[in-house]
């Protein structure tokens, strides 16, 4: 099983919004949310319609989200491609 290098690197962040930032500027919807685990970017996942956590990972390079909709216990390395189990650092649903 492959391992995540960056798992040092997971900050503990508070979350930027109470739902996907880009979404809620322009109105938009998701299925479900992905916190940014290095900078608190709340942003929608693959199965959204505009895709905003993996579009904040191309243009920040951030790599470990977390399942956030709700707090899911999981966590996701876009580099390494794997899971990874959070434990008791899974962020509390809130945002400003
Ligand atoms: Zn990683
Ligand atoms: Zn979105
Ligand atoms: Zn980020």
């Amino acid at each position: 099983m492959f391992e995540c290098r960056h798992a040092e690197q997971i900050e503990d962040v508070t979350p930027s919004a109470p739902g996907c930032e880009e979404c809620l500027r322009t109105g938009s919807w998701w299925v479900h949310l992905r916190l940014c685990r290095t900078c608190g970017h709340v942003g929608c996942c693959d199965d959204s319609p505009n895709r905003h956590a993996t579009a904040h990972f191309r243009s920040t390079r951030h790599p470990v989200i977390e399942g956030y909709d709700p707090p899911e216990g999981w966590g996701w390395c876009y580099v390494d491609e794997v899971f990874i189990d959070l434990g008791e650092r899974i962020t509390a649903r809130g945002g400003v």
